[in-house]
């Protein structure tokens, strides 16, 4: 598949990492067992339309310059490296060696905005996917619409993410997926279903449902999970509405957006020396000490742009050594 720059046509901008970084600096000094997930998630708010017709990226004028952004790297590559598959780094900061597809299409999933050429990962996450694929008709949801994945060789994105550079991270939609096979125009261009309120305080009523929550408890379930990120909104709810049976919120981590999607994130493969993991879950629930964090100060709604110049960007320096040959391979 070609690459290409996803068209954005609802722009996500980069008042979100000045942002982050200010937000990041405060939950050292309140919460530490926080800061790594409001470091290393996916900040996304809004949705980004994909494009029919993708133009690869203009060839890089000094490639070996050491200032270059590693995302101008890894965003061009389109195919994996050949190697054994490692996931190399951590989910904010690294690579992926003899990363695999998912299969656009599946007997209960359908790959979205394929023009982003990101349906790729270790192939323990493709496992994960297929085996959740194949059990969430069982609690009444049709199938899943996978969002975006890793890139070929995993590493920072042009667009959107700050995780989802190993190989280890999927994002899927809160819409069921439909009875027939999308088109390519759907893929591109159809919206996935907002599951939170417009005060970002609650879910929505018209569209939260129990099949929501069981979705989301057979997600955290899987052994190989090791975390899912949703909405504030969303955790706040299965807190209230989970009444029986709570050891698998544990799992269940508040972070900003992910209200059209939630995030999956597996455990680092047991043979990646080079994986390193996040700290492990508390065990318990984390309802009250989530909730308070995110209701304080109304932080669990998003803060209008400020203007500034973007934050650091990565480097190849930034990143593990090992991810050097696996972008420069042609
Ligand atoms: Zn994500």
């Amino acid at each position: 598949m070609n690459h290409i720059e996803g068209e954005r046509k609802v722009v996500t901008s980069p008042y979100r990492r000045c942002r982050l970084e200010s937000q990041i600096m405060l939950a050292r000094l309140l919460f530490q067992p926080l800061f790594f997930l409001l470091a290393a998630a996916t900040v996304t708010l809004a949705q980004d339309v994909g494009t029919l017709n993708p133009h690869p990226l203009p060839p890089l004028a000094k490639p070996d310059d050491p200032a270059i952004p590693a995302r101008q790297l890894f965003g061009r590559k389109t195919e994996p490296v050949p190697l054994s598959s490692r996931s190399i780094g951590k989910y904010s900061r690294g690579c992926l060696a003899g990363g695999m597809a998912l299969p656009v299409n599946g007997p209960t999933w359908q790959v979205m905005r394929l023009s982003r050429n990101r349906n790729w990962g270790h192939p323990n996450m493709i496992k994960v996917l297929e085996r959740l694929a194949a059990k969430v008709p069982k609690i009444g949801w049709p199938g899943l619409l996978v969002g975006d994945m890793s890139q070929p060789r995993g590493g920072p994105m042009l667009t959107g993410h700050v995780s989802h550079q190993i190989g280890l991270d999927a994002d899927v939609w809160f819409t069921p997926m439909l009875d027939h096979e999308l088109s390519r125009q759907e893929r591109e261009e159809k919206m996935a279903t907002n599951v939170v309120a417009e005060d970002w305080n609650e879910v929505n009523p018209a569209v939260w449902s129990p099949v929501h929550i069981a979705l989301l408890k057979t997600v955290a379930e899987d052994p190989d999970v090791e975390r899912v990120l949703v909405n504030y909104a969303i955790k706040k709810a299965l807190c209230r509405e989970v009444t029986t049976d709570r050891g698998w919120l544990t799992k269940i981590r508040i972070v900003y957006g992910h209200n059209y999607h939630f995030h999956i994130r597996i455990k680092c493969p047991s043979d990646n020396h080079d994986c390193t993991p996040d700290p492990p879950t508390p065990g318990h629930d984390t309802c009250a000490e989530e909730i308070a964090y995110w209701t304080h100060n109304d932080r669990y709604k998003p803060k209008p742009p400020t203007p500034g110049p973007p934050g650091h960007q990565l480097t190849l320096s930034d990143l593990p050594p090992q991810c050097r040959p696996i972008v420069s391979a042609p």
